[in-house]
């Protein structure tokens, strides 16, 4: 209950990698604590002060006892300090000390200055009684003496700096012979002899050993209470930790590979395809210099997930580099060390925390890098992923060379149009489509429930989620390529049950039996109740539910709210002027609305919906097309003439308008809006339509064609037109969905209009009519 009353006079030290700190204090006196007040968050209590300097000095009871111990202890002292280098300013100080300060004082100053362990210091700081300081004191100092002694006998020839202040302390592995583990450990000296040790042991490359080197022989001159103490010390202790020879073994079968994809993953067969055969290359050649996969597709299909089986298979360490808005190149490649803060950058902190130098690196959202002044860290990426560069990586903090070629990354992106070229060109693209939803469906009843139930604790017998269920959360509750808003509905659910069943387990009462659902797991479980019964009967609390809980559409609108997607897609195709249009954005395909009104007005053209220039003309395209066709379709304004514009403004509309859109392919599907504005005629409802026109008529191919598609499957839509040369994109679609699907090749607009309306739009019919005229 003895502590040391002492005054902060300075911290020093940083929080990185480790916190380390350097405090400086002054001590005051020793106290002693007479009542604790509170523990946290820190510890305050009364004490009363122990020392007082004034009292040593004045009259003491057994002074002639005293005397004598300090006399001794003086003398040693003296001898001590005789021994050293008088020349070195300190010594001579604290020769002036000793005769200066009180003699009272001397033990404390003393033993803080010889070298002694933790333990021997606490003992003098705990020992109140002056008598006993003195007797704890000058074994102490005698020890020190006889170590001086000895040291100077074995050193008689080298005249260093050794008798610097800093090195009263005579290395102990002399005075003693053997030092404990404990003192290695509280020893600061030590833990640099040890770090020298690890940086000699290590396997790192020459250039670094030579830079450590230099390094650990600065850092031994160094006052601890310096900043670049702790920053030099954490740089040599990364250099030791980083895995400079330090590598998995690859364990590669083809075989075993495809059966890891396999149970990881549900479809996406193409891409399990390629990621075999870069595999297979890689097992036949030993030699990683191959392109860099990068896959491309929405959020949520699983590129991460392939990322880490394919570091299963290789039997390799994978770590995830999330890239998404780093807009400073020292991101990548560091700070350099004369930066207070400076830190290695992601893939050398990467390289650190898995331990070895072939881990698998996924380099994630590579299509999200931002330039900023700090410079544009897609530069930086690109020597990292240079085959014929990254063996001589050099990260600025490190300031040495790392081999990064037996790393291998792979790259996943939302779209490759923001990829900087000159990095998409060192990647090879592969594009990860959405899926169908009887994909999703096998997705979720395979990977995703039994996920979610492990999760929270749930069993088959406790939980059963019926595919048309599942098949309702996708169609009402998500629209997304990927899985990843159904997981989080999945998720929703189980958390709901798992209050059920959490509630059921406390107070169990006699369960309904006759309305439990069928089948065997329900079997099961009615037994389980029936002993349950047993156990606790307490009526009048709710009943708890009956196992397994059937997740149906009642239960799902309980849960996750009413649907937030309705099949809206027929009710807005009840007005002519509306037409369904398909777009591609970088999280997968989406179908879109086009609405268009007329009104009395000069022949003007409003666009909104947050439009970019290129569907701008189109709209412009698709206006003077129609007025030049005008008479061929019958086409007239509200006053009945065929001009169009005349007395008469359009305004078209895109929603949703707060998204900003642009692009080619929206052309027929204007067109076909505005012949339906004009013709008073509706659109087929279930018909989504896609692609570029030309001011002739003709209709031009676009892309995204199987993102657009699977995404007009999600909606429910039946028919979808598309460009005749885009005839080859629909192989990629998976055959149920191409089944269920009926596509419109369409090579002129005439061919669009003709599939769009019911029972085709009559152009030829009006030209007859005219022909028969004349
Ligand atoms: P991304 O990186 O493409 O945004 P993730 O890899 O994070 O997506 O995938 C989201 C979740 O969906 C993961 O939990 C993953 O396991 C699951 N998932 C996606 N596709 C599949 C699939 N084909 N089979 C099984 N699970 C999948």
């Amino acid at each position: 209950r003895i502590g040391t009353a002492a005054l902060a006079v300075q911290v020093v030290g940083s929080n990185w990698p480790k916190p380390h700190y350097t405090l400086l204090v002054t001590g005051l006196c020793r106290f002693q604590i007479l009542q604790l007040l509170k523990e946290k968050p820190y510890p305050v209590a009364e004490v009363q002060q122990l020392d007082r300097l004034e009292q040593f000095t004045n009259g003491h009871k057994s002074e002639e006892e005293l005397g004598e111990l300090s006399e001794q202890f003086y003398k040693y002292a003296v001898q001590l300090v005789e021994m050293l280098d008088m020349s070195v300013p300190a010594v001579a100080k604290l020769r002036r000390l000793l005769d200066n300060l009180p003699r009272e004082a001397l033990p404390d100053i003393l033993t803080s200055i010889i070298r002694t362990t933790n333990q021997e210091k606490l003992q003098i700081l705990d020992a109140v009684r002056l008598e006993e300081r003195f007797k704890m004191t000058i074994p102490l100092l005698v020890r020190q003496i006889e170590g001086l002694k000895l040291l100077q006998k074995t050193r008689k020839s080298k005249q260093d700096d050794d008798k610097r202040v800093v090195a009263i302390r005579p290395n102990r592995r002399i005075t003693h012979g053997s030092i404990t583990e404990d003192e290695e450990e509280e020893e600061d000296h030590d833990d640099v002899v040890m770090l020298e040790k690890k940086i000699r042991t290590s396997s790192m490359s020459e250039q670094a050993l030579k830079v450590c080197l230099k390094e650990i022989k600065r850092l031994k001159k160094m006052p601890q209470s310096m900043p670049e103490y702790a920053l030099t010390r954490n740089y040599l202790e990364l250099m030791v930790e980083l895995p400079w020879n330090k590598s998995t073994k690859d364990r590669l079968e083809i075989r075993a590979a495809r059966i890891v994809l396999d149970n990881d993953h549900y479809a996406m067969e193409k891409l399990k395809k390629r990621v075999l055969e870069y595999l297979a290359v890689r097992q036949l050649k030993n030699n990683l210099k191959g392109p860099i996969l990068c896959f491309v597709g929405p959020p949520g299909v699983g590129k991460t997930s392939v990322g880490r089986s394919i570091a299963k298979t290789l039997g390799r360490e994978f770590h995830r580099i999330a890239l998404g808005g780093v807009c400073d190149q020292s991101d990548i490649r560091g700070h350099r060390r004369t930066y207070v803060g400076s830190m290695p950058g992601r893939i050398i902190n990467g390289l650190k925390t898995v331990g070895v130098n072939n881990p698998v690196f996924l380099l994630d959202e590579v299509d999200k890098l931002a330039k900023s002044l700090q410079g544009d860290p897609a530069a930086a990426l690109l020597e990292v992923l240079d085959p014929e560069q990254n063996h001589s990586f050099t990260d600025h903090y490190l300031n040495v060379a790392f081999d990064l070629s037996q790393v291998l990354f792979i790259a996943t992106a939302n779209t490759t149009a923001t990829i900087p070229p000159a990095l998409l060109d060192r990647m090879e693209v592969i594009q990860v489509p959405g899926y169908t939803q009887e994909e999703k469906i096998e997705i979720a009843h395979r990977h995703l429930i039994p996920k979610q139930l492990e999760l929270h604790g749930l069993t088959p017998q406790q939980i059963q989620i019926p595919q048309v269920t599942t098949l309702g959360i996708i169609t009402r509750y998500t629209r997304e390529a990927g899985v990843r808003a159904l997981d989080r509905k999945l998720g929703a659910i189980c958390r709901a049950v798992a209050v059920k069943v959490a509630e059921g387990q406390h107070k169990e009462a006699k369960p309904d039996r006759a309305e439990v659902g069928e089948g065997e797991d329900c079997k099961e479980h009615v037994a389980e109740d029936a002993k349950a019964e047993s156990i606790s009967d307490t009526a009048d609390l709710a009943l708890p539910p009956e196992m397994p809980i059937l997740i149906d559409f009642h239960a799902l609108k309980d849960i996750l709210g009413p649907p937030l997607y309705d099949m809206e897609v027929s009710e807005r195709l009840s007005q002519p002027g509306v037409a369904i249009g398909l777009a591609w954005t970088p999280l997968g395909g989406e179908i879109m609305f086009v609405e268009a009104s007329r009104m009395d007005g000069e022949g003007q053209l409003t666009l909104t919906g947050q439009l970019g220039d290129v569907m701008k003309e189109s709209a412009h395209l698709a206006i003077s097309w129609l007025r030049s066709n005008a008479k061929r379709y019958q086409l007239t304004n509200a006053s009945g003439s065929f001009d169009l514009l005349d007395n008469t403004d359009i305004h078209l509309h895109f929603p949703a308008g707060a998204v900003t859109k642009d692009g080619p392919s929206a052309g027929v599907t204007i067109v076909t809006c505005l012949a339906s504005l004009f013709s008073g005629r509706l659109v087929c409802s279930d018909v989504a339509m896609t692609g570029e026109i030309t001011l002739r008529g003709l209709v031009l191919p676009v892309g995204g064609i199987k993102d657009k598609v699977l995404a007009a499957h999600r909606a429910g839509l039946k028919r979808i037109i598309i460009p005749q040369r885009n005839e080859k994109d629909l192989e990629e679609i998976a055959a149920p969905v191409r089944q269920e699907l009926t596509f419109v090749l369409a090579a002129s607009l005439e061919q669009v209009l003709n599939a769009a309306f019911d029972g085709g739009f009559a152009a030829k019919a009006s030209l007859e009519h005219f022909s028969s005229k004349l």
